[in-house]
Protein backbone atom coordinates (compact mmCIF):
# COMPACT_ATOMS: atom_id res chain seq x y z
CA UNK A 1 0.00 0.00 0.00
CA UNK A 2 1.59 3.42 -0.98
CA UNK A 3 0.78 6.41 2.20
CA UNK A 4 -0.73 9.26 0.83
CA UNK A 5 1.63 12.02 0.15
CA UNK A 6 1.27 15.84 0.66
CA UNK A 7 2.24 17.45 -2.37
CA UNK A 8 4.82 20.15 -1.75
CA UNK A 9 3.41 22.88 -2.81
CA UNK A 10 0.30 21.86 -0.96
CA UNK A 11 2.42 22.47 2.39
CA UNK A 12 1.60 26.67 3.35
CA UNK A 13 4.80 27.60 4.88
CA UNK A 14 4.39 31.32 4.99
CA UNK A 15 5.03 32.95 8.24
CA UNK A 16 1.61 33.97 9.66
CA UNK A 17 -0.35 31.10 7.41
CA UNK A 18 -3.12 29.42 9.21
CA UNK A 19 -2.01 25.52 9.56
CA UNK A 20 -5.23 23.73 9.44
CA UNK A 21 -5.54 19.91 9.23
CA UNK A 22 -5.49 19.49 5.63
CA UNK A 23 -3.21 22.39 5.24
CA UNK A 24 -0.21 21.74 7.44
CA UNK A 25 2.91 24.30 8.53
CA UNK A 26 6.46 23.60 8.45
CA UNK A 27 7.68 24.38 11.39
CA UNK A 28 11.03 23.99 13.56
CA UNK A 29 10.25 20.27 14.28
CA UNK A 30 8.67 19.26 11.13
CA UNK A 31 5.04 20.06 10.23
CA UNK A 32 2.27 21.30 12.25
CA UNK A 33 -1.65 20.97 11.93
CA UNK A 34 -4.31 22.43 13.45
CA UNK A 35 -7.01 20.58 15.05
CA UNK A 36 -9.94 23.01 15.24
CA UNK A 37 -12.91 22.30 16.73
CA UNK A 38 -16.56 23.83 17.31
CA UNK A 39 -17.94 21.95 20.43
CA UNK A 40 -17.19 20.06 22.80
CA UNK A 41 -15.39 16.30 22.53
CA UNK A 42 -15.36 13.62 24.93
CA UNK A 43 -12.40 12.39 26.73
CA UNK A 44 -11.70 9.74 24.90
CA UNK A 45 -11.58 11.56 21.85
CA UNK A 46 -9.38 13.68 22.91
CA UNK A 47 -7.10 10.66 24.50
CA UNK A 48 -7.61 9.52 20.83
CA UNK A 49 -6.57 12.27 19.05
CA UNK A 50 -3.37 12.35 21.28
CA UNK A 51 -2.83 8.53 20.20
CA UNK A 52 -2.93 9.92 16.64
CA UNK A 53 -0.42 12.94 17.38
CA UNK A 54 2.04 10.16 18.78
CA UNK A 55 2.09 8.19 15.78
CA UNK A 56 1.95 10.63 13.22
CA UNK A 57 4.32 13.34 14.58
CA UNK A 58 6.46 13.84 17.62
CA UNK A 59 3.83 13.35 20.45
CA UNK A 60 3.76 16.99 21.70
CA UNK A 61 0.65 18.95 21.14
CA UNK A 62 -0.38 22.77 21.36
CA UNK A 63 -3.45 24.02 22.95
CA UNK A 64 -3.48 27.38 20.88
CA UNK A 65 -4.11 31.01 22.77
CA UNK A 66 -7.13 30.84 20.83
CA UNK A 67 -7.91 27.39 22.19
CA UNK A 68 -6.81 24.96 18.90
CA UNK A 69 -5.13 21.75 19.27
CA UNK A 70 -1.53 22.00 17.34
CA UNK A 71 -0.36 18.12 16.53
CA UNK A 72 3.32 18.99 16.18
CA UNK A 73 6.72 16.94 14.18
CA UNK A 74 4.61 15.39 11.33
CA UNK A 75 6.04 14.60 7.90
CA UNK A 76 4.77 14.76 4.57
CA UNK A 77 4.05 11.08 4.71
CA UNK A 78 2.27 11.28 8.20
CA UNK A 79 0.57 14.46 7.73
CA UNK A 80 -2.14 13.23 5.38
CA UNK A 81 -2.33 10.20 6.96
CA UNK A 82 -3.20 12.32 10.32
CA UNK A 83 -6.06 14.48 8.23
CA UNK A 84 -7.69 10.92 7.03
CA UNK A 85 -7.82 9.21 10.29
CA UNK A 86 -8.72 12.41 12.58
CA UNK A 87 -11.49 13.13 10.12
CA UNK A 88 -12.61 9.57 10.47
CA UNK A 89 -13.10 10.34 13.99
CA UNK A 90 -16.30 12.39 13.38
CA UNK A 91 -15.63 15.15 15.57
CA UNK A 92 -16.85 18.23 15.30
CA UNK A 93 -14.18 19.77 13.72
CA UNK A 94 -14.22 23.34 11.84
CA UNK A 95 -14.16 23.78 8.37
CA UNK A 96 -13.87 27.01 6.64
CA UNK A 97 -14.58 30.33 8.37
CA UNK A 98 -13.55 30.33 12.32
CA UNK A 99 -16.58 32.25 13.76
CA UNK A 100 -15.87 31.72 17.44
CA UNK A 101 -17.70 31.78 20.99
CA UNK A 102 -17.03 31.49 24.33
CA UNK A 103 -16.45 28.23 25.85
CA UNK A 104 -19.66 28.52 28.19
CA UNK A 105 -21.74 30.02 25.49
CA UNK A 106 -25.18 28.85 25.93
CA UNK A 107 -24.18 27.02 29.78
CA UNK A 108 -23.49 30.45 31.52
CA UNK A 109 -26.06 32.17 33.63
CA UNK A 110 -24.19 35.12 33.63
CA UNK A 111 -24.53 35.36 29.96
CA UNK A 112 -26.41 38.16 28.26
CA UNK A 113 -27.52 36.04 25.54
CA UNK A 114 -26.57 32.59 23.98
CA UNK A 115 -24.46 33.08 20.98
CA UNK A 116 -24.48 30.42 18.96
CA UNK A 117 -27.33 30.79 17.08
CA UNK A 118 -25.88 34.23 15.35
CA UNK A 119 -22.49 32.36 14.95
CA UNK A 120 -24.28 29.27 13.46
CA UNK A 121 -26.24 31.78 11.17
CA UNK A 122 -23.13 33.75 10.26
CA UNK A 123 -21.02 30.68 9.57
CA UNK A 124 -23.93 29.30 6.88
CA UNK A 125 -24.14 32.21 5.12
CA UNK A 126 -20.61 33.08 4.73
CA UNK A 127 -20.09 29.73 3.25
CA UNK A 128 -20.00 30.97 -0.42
CA UNK A 129 -17.68 33.86 0.06
CA UNK A 130 -14.90 33.04 -1.04
CA UNK A 131 -10.85 35.31 -0.97
CA UNK A 132 -11.10 35.90 2.80
CA UNK A 133 -7.00 36.22 4.21
CA UNK A 134 -6.77 32.77 5.88
CA UNK A 135 -7.06 33.66 9.37
CA UNK A 136 -10.43 36.05 9.05
CA UNK A 137 -12.22 35.64 12.09
CA UNK A 138 -15.26 36.16 13.60
CA UNK A 139 -15.92 36.36 17.30
CA UNK A 140 -19.84 36.30 18.82
CA UNK A 141 -19.76 37.02 22.75
CA UNK A 142 -22.84 36.50 24.77
CA UNK A 143 -20.79 38.80 27.29
CA UNK A 144 -20.71 35.95 29.87
CA UNK A 145 -18.08 34.91 32.73
CA UNK A 146 -15.52 33.57 30.33
CA UNK A 147 -15.08 36.38 27.35
CA UNK A 148 -12.96 36.53 24.12
CA UNK A 149 -12.28 39.96 25.07
CA UNK A 150 -8.14 39.80 24.17
CA UNK A 151 -8.55 37.76 21.22
CA UNK A 152 -8.08 39.79 18.16
CA UNK A 153 -10.87 40.00 15.85
CA UNK A 154 -11.53 41.09 12.18
CA UNK A 155 -15.45 41.33 12.76
CA UNK A 156 -16.40 41.12 16.78
CA UNK A 157 -20.34 41.00 17.96
CA UNK A 158 -20.94 41.49 21.60
CA UNK A 159 -24.35 41.19 23.11
CA UNK A 160 -25.56 44.22 24.64
CA UNK A 161 -28.73 45.40 26.19
CA UNK A 162 -30.78 48.33 24.90
CA UNK A 163 -33.73 48.71 26.97
CA UNK A 164 -35.49 45.57 26.59
CA UNK A 165 -33.89 44.22 23.96
CA UNK A 166 -30.57 42.46 23.67
CA UNK A 167 -28.61 43.68 20.78
CA UNK A 168 -25.54 43.04 18.86
CA UNK A 169 -22.48 45.79 19.08
CA UNK A 170 -20.54 45.02 15.73
CA UNK A 171 -16.55 46.06 15.97
CA UNK A 172 -13.87 46.05 13.79
CA UNK A 173 -10.57 45.08 14.14
CA UNK A 174 -7.94 44.38 17.37
CA UNK A 175 -8.91 43.09 20.95
CA UNK A 176 -12.25 44.34 22.01
CA UNK A 177 -10.20 47.37 23.93
CA UNK A 178 -9.22 48.90 20.81
CA UNK A 179 -11.70 47.39 18.23
CA UNK A 180 -13.92 50.45 16.28
CA UNK A 181 -17.51 50.45 16.81
CA UNK A 182 -19.37 50.00 13.28
CA UNK A 183 -22.97 50.18 15.19
CA UNK A 184 -25.34 48.41 17.15
CA UNK A 185 -27.88 45.83 15.65
CA UNK A 186 -30.34 43.28 16.19
CA UNK A 187 -30.36 39.63 15.14
CA UNK A 188 -30.88 39.92 11.66
CA UNK A 189 -28.93 43.37 10.89
CA UNK A 190 -26.10 41.75 12.86
CA UNK A 191 -25.72 38.76 10.60
CA UNK A 192 -26.70 40.78 7.25
CA UNK A 193 -23.88 43.50 8.47
CA UNK A 194 -21.10 40.77 9.34
CA UNK A 195 -21.45 38.99 5.67
CA UNK A 196 -21.42 42.42 4.18
CA UNK A 197 -18.67 43.09 5.37
CA UNK A 198 -17.13 39.93 4.80
CA UNK A 199 -18.32 40.38 1.38
CA UNK A 200 -16.56 43.82 0.99
CA UNK A 201 -13.18 42.42 2.93
CA UNK A 202 -13.19 39.35 -0.05
CA UNK A 203 -13.48 41.88 -3.16
CA UNK A 204 -10.22 43.91 -1.60
CA UNK A 205 -8.37 40.82 -1.89
CA UNK A 206 -6.83 38.15 0.88
CA UNK A 207 -4.88 40.46 2.71
CA UNK A 208 -7.66 42.51 3.62
CA UNK A 209 -8.71 42.43 7.40
CA UNK A 210 -11.17 44.32 9.81
CA UNK A 211 -9.21 47.02 10.76
CA UNK A 212 -9.11 47.72 6.73
CA UNK A 213 -12.73 49.02 6.88
CA UNK A 214 -12.45 50.57 10.03
CA UNK A 215 -11.06 53.95 8.94
CA UNK A 216 -13.15 56.76 10.70
CA UNK A 217 -15.10 54.68 13.10
CA UNK A 218 -14.93 55.58 17.06
CA UNK A 219 -12.77 52.95 19.54
CA UNK A 220 -15.00 50.84 21.66
CA UNK A 221 -14.61 52.37 25.18
CA UNK A 222 -16.12 50.06 27.69
CA UNK A 223 -14.55 46.60 27.27
CA UNK A 224 -14.00 44.67 30.29
CA UNK A 225 -10.80 42.59 30.42
CA UNK A 226 -11.36 38.81 29.79
CA UNK A 227 -10.80 36.29 33.38
CA UNK A 228 -8.64 33.82 33.30
CA UNK A 229 -10.10 30.28 32.36
CA UNK A 230 -8.03 28.32 35.30
CA UNK A 231 -10.04 27.29 37.97
CA UNK A 232 -13.74 25.64 38.92
CA UNK A 233 -16.73 27.59 37.43
CA UNK A 234 -20.20 26.99 38.68
CA UNK A 235 -22.51 26.63 35.41
CA UNK A 236 -26.18 26.76 34.91
CA UNK A 237 -28.06 23.21 35.17
CA UNK A 238 -26.14 22.52 38.20
CA UNK A 239 -22.72 21.87 36.00
CA UNK A 240 -19.23 22.58 36.66
CA UNK A 241 -15.98 23.43 34.81
CA UNK A 242 -12.55 22.74 35.63
CA UNK A 243 -10.33 25.04 33.28
CA UNK A 244 -6.68 23.21 33.17
CA UNK A 245 -4.01 23.91 31.24
CA UNK A 246 -0.30 22.61 30.41
CA UNK A 247 2.52 24.91 30.79
CA UNK A 248 3.03 27.36 28.13
CA UNK A 249 0.19 25.68 26.01
CA UNK A 250 2.32 22.21 24.99
CA UNK A 251 2.40 18.82 26.36
CA UNK A 252 3.30 15.98 25.87
CA UNK A 253 0.75 13.22 24.54
CA UNK A 254 0.92 10.79 27.05
CA UNK A 255 0.27 12.92 29.83
CA UNK A 256 -2.91 14.37 28.05
CA UNK A 257 -4.09 10.59 27.94
CA UNK A 258 -3.69 10.44 31.43
CA UNK A 259 -5.91 13.21 32.06
CA UNK A 260 -8.21 12.19 29.67
CA UNK A 261 -8.59 8.57 31.83
CA UNK A 262 -8.81 10.21 34.92
CA UNK A 263 -11.67 12.12 33.75
CA UNK A 264 -13.26 9.29 32.06
CA UNK A 265 -12.81 7.37 35.88
CA UNK A 266 -14.38 10.37 37.43
CA UNK A 267 -17.65 10.44 35.14
CA UNK A 268 -16.36 13.39 33.09
CA UNK A 269 -17.97 12.90 29.58
CA UNK A 270 -17.15 16.41 27.71
CA UNK A 271 -14.64 18.81 27.11
CA UNK A 272 -13.36 22.00 25.26
CA UNK A 273 -9.61 22.93 24.22
CA UNK A 274 -10.37 26.99 25.16
CA UNK A 275 -8.57 30.03 25.14
CA UNK A 276 -5.33 30.81 26.84
CA UNK A 277 -4.09 27.38 26.15
CA UNK A 278 -6.97 25.89 28.35
CA UNK A 279 -8.85 22.81 28.63
CA UNK A 280 -12.27 23.24 30.20
CA UNK A 281 -13.68 19.43 31.67
CA UNK A 282 -16.95 19.78 32.26
CA UNK A 283 -18.90 17.82 35.02
CA UNK A 284 -20.05 17.50 39.02
CA UNK A 285 -18.43 19.92 41.24
CA UNK A 286 -17.32 16.29 43.13
CA UNK A 287 -15.36 15.44 39.85
CA UNK A 288 -14.10 19.21 38.39
CA UNK A 289 -12.10 19.04 42.14
CA UNK A 290 -10.86 16.03 41.59
CA UNK A 291 -9.56 16.06 38.33
CA UNK A 292 -8.03 19.48 39.66
CA UNK A 293 -5.90 17.49 42.12
CA UNK A 294 -4.76 15.34 39.24
CA UNK A 295 -3.84 17.78 37.04
CA UNK A 296 -1.78 19.73 39.76
CA UNK A 297 0.03 16.41 40.83
CA UNK A 298 1.00 16.22 37.16
CA UNK A 299 1.99 19.55 36.84
CA UNK A 300 -0.67 21.17 34.79
CA UNK A 301 -1.71 24.77 35.50
CA UNK A 302 -5.03 24.38 38.25
CA UNK A 303 -5.88 28.16 39.42
CA UNK A 304 -5.69 31.39 38.02
CA UNK A 305 -3.09 32.47 40.52
CA UNK A 306 -0.09 30.27 38.93
CA UNK A 307 2.32 32.21 37.29
CA UNK A 308 2.75 30.31 34.58
CA UNK A 309 -0.93 31.32 33.29
CA UNK A 310 0.50 35.08 33.28
CA UNK A 311 3.41 34.21 30.71
CA UNK A 312 2.65 33.73 26.57
CA UNK A 313 5.54 32.04 25.71
CA UNK A 314 6.25 30.44 22.13
CA UNK A 315 7.67 27.02 21.31
CA UNK A 316 10.78 28.83 20.95
CA UNK A 317 14.01 26.84 20.37
CA UNK A 318 14.79 23.94 19.13
CA UNK A 319 10.31 23.88 17.96
CA UNK A 320 11.05 26.42 15.66
CA UNK A 321 13.59 27.51 13.77
CA UNK A 322 13.51 30.93 13.85
CA UNK A 323 14.16 31.26 17.36
CA UNK A 324 17.22 31.73 19.56
CA UNK A 325 16.42 30.91 23.31
CA UNK A 326 14.49 27.96 24.39
CA UNK A 327 11.45 29.89 25.97
CA UNK A 328 10.25 27.36 27.82
CA UNK A 329 13.03 26.66 29.93
CA UNK A 330 13.49 30.85 30.24
CA UNK A 331 9.56 31.37 31.40
CA UNK A 332 9.34 28.18 33.51
CA UNK A 333 12.58 30.09 35.73
CA UNK A 334 10.69 33.23 35.45
CA UNK A 335 7.50 31.45 37.16
CA UNK A 336 9.50 30.23 39.65
CA UNK A 337 11.78 33.43 40.44
CA UNK A 338 9.38 36.30 39.95
CA UNK A 339 5.89 34.78 40.88
CA UNK A 340 5.64 38.55 42.67
CA UNK A 341 5.78 40.41 39.77
CA UNK A 342 3.33 37.95 37.57
CA UNK A 343 -0.20 38.96 39.13
CA UNK A 344 -2.07 38.24 36.31
CA UNK A 345 -1.78 42.14 35.55
CA UNK A 346 0.27 41.75 31.99
CA UNK A 347 1.43 38.30 30.05
CA UNK A 348 4.90 38.55 30.76
CA UNK A 349 5.73 37.45 26.70
CA UNK A 350 8.88 35.66 25.86
CA UNK A 351 9.15 35.16 22.77
CA UNK A 352 12.02 33.20 20.53
CA UNK A 353 12.01 36.10 17.96
CA UNK A 354 10.27 39.35 17.29
CA UNK A 355 7.81 37.98 15.09
CA UNK A 356 5.82 37.19 18.62
CA UNK A 357 3.72 34.33 17.84
CA UNK A 358 2.43 33.70 21.32
CA UNK A 359 1.17 37.26 21.96
CA UNK A 360 0.44 39.74 19.02
CA UNK A 361 -0.55 42.51 21.28
CA UNK A 362 1.72 44.64 23.16
CA UNK A 363 2.96 43.36 26.79
CA UNK A 364 4.39 45.39 29.47
CA UNK A 365 7.68 43.42 29.61
CA UNK A 366 8.44 41.28 26.36
CA UNK A 367 11.96 39.00 26.70
CA UNK A 368 12.92 38.36 22.97
CA UNK A 369 15.79 36.14 21.70
CA UNK A 370 17.97 38.14 19.62
CA UNK A 371 21.51 36.08 17.85
CA UNK A 372 23.30 37.93 21.10
CA UNK A 373 21.20 37.21 23.78
CA UNK A 374 17.98 38.46 24.82
CA UNK A 375 16.02 42.36 24.44
CA UNK A 376 14.12 43.46 27.10
CA UNK A 377 10.88 45.33 25.70
CA UNK A 378 8.57 47.81 27.35
CA UNK A 379 5.13 48.44 27.00
CA UNK A 380 4.95 47.29 23.29
CA UNK A 381 5.07 44.79 20.81
CA UNK A 382 8.16 42.14 20.27
CA UNK A 383 9.61 44.08 17.81
CA UNK A 384 10.01 47.31 19.55
CA UNK A 385 13.49 48.74 19.95
CA UNK A 386 14.42 47.38 23.33
CA UNK A 387 14.73 49.34 27.00
CA UNK A 388 17.87 46.41 27.55
CA UNK A 389 19.81 43.67 25.98
CA UNK A 390 21.23 41.26 28.45
CA UNK A 391 23.18 37.76 27.97
CA UNK A 392 21.21 35.02 28.24
CA UNK A 393 23.02 33.52 31.49
CA UNK A 394 21.55 37.30 32.71
CA UNK A 395 17.91 36.48 31.91
CA UNK A 396 16.93 35.47 35.52
CA UNK A 397 18.88 38.17 37.62
CA UNK A 398 17.66 40.85 35.61
CA UNK A 399 14.01 39.41 35.71
CA UNK A 400 14.70 39.70 39.77
CA UNK A 401 15.90 43.24 39.80
CA UNK A 402 12.66 44.30 37.73
CA UNK A 403 10.70 42.31 39.99
CA UNK A 404 12.66 43.54 43.30
CA UNK A 405 11.61 47.45 41.71
CA UNK A 406 8.42 46.68 41.10
CA UNK A 407 8.01 44.97 45.12
CA UNK A 408 9.52 48.48 46.38
CA UNK A 409 8.06 51.17 44.40
CA UNK A 410 4.84 49.28 44.03
CA UNK A 411 1.96 51.69 45.47
CA UNK A 412 -1.17 50.62 47.53
CA UNK A 413 -3.61 49.05 45.04
CA UNK A 414 -1.21 49.36 42.21
CA UNK A 415 -0.76 45.82 40.25
CA UNK A 416 2.51 45.11 38.18
CA UNK A 417 1.46 46.44 34.91
CA UNK A 418 0.41 50.05 35.95
CA UNK A 419 3.68 49.94 38.24
CA UNK A 420 5.72 48.31 35.69
CA UNK A 421 4.33 51.64 32.93
CA UNK A 422 4.63 53.90 35.96
CA UNK A 423 7.99 53.48 36.50
CA UNK A 424 8.82 53.90 32.68
CA UNK A 425 11.90 52.01 30.99
CA UNK A 426 14.70 54.41 31.69
CA UNK A 427 14.25 52.87 35.59
CA UNK A 428 13.61 48.99 34.30
CA UNK A 429 16.85 49.61 32.26
CA UNK A 430 18.63 51.59 35.20
CA UNK A 431 17.67 48.62 37.35
CA UNK A 432 18.59 45.33 34.80
CA UNK A 433 22.09 47.29 34.27
CA UNK A 434 23.23 48.85 37.72
CA UNK A 435 22.36 45.84 39.08
CA UNK A 436 20.72 47.16 41.59
CA UNK A 437 16.79 47.19 41.90
S1 LIG B 1 7.81 33.94 17.75
FE1 LIG B 1 8.57 31.94 18.41
S2 LIG B 1 7.32 30.42 17.35
FE2 LIG B 1 7.00 32.40 16.32
S3 LIG B 1 8.50 32.39 14.62
FE3 LIG B 1 9.49 33.41 16.38
S4 LIG B 1 10.58 31.81 17.49
FE4 LIG B 1 9.13 30.80 16.11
Amino acid sequence: MTAPSLERKALDMRRGACPALSAPMMTGDGLLARIALIDAISPGQLAELCRLAQRHGNGILDISARGNLQARGLTEISAPMLDTEVRALNLPLREGLAVEVPPFAGLDETEIVDPRPVAEAIRQAARGIEGLAPKMCLVVDGHGRLRLSHLLADIRLVAVRSGENICWKLMLGGPETTGKICGVFDDADAIATAISLLQKLAAMGNKARGSDLANGLPVNADAQPSISPFGLFALSNGFHAIGLGPAFGQAKAENLIALCYEAERLGIKSLKPALDHSLLFFGTHEACKALATFAGRAGFITSSADPRGHIAACPGSPACTSATIATHAIASEAAAECADLLDGSFKLHVTGCPKGCAHPEPSALTLCGTADGISLIGRGKAAKPPFASISFANTSASLRRIADLVRIERREGENSAACLARLGTDRLAAAVTSGRP
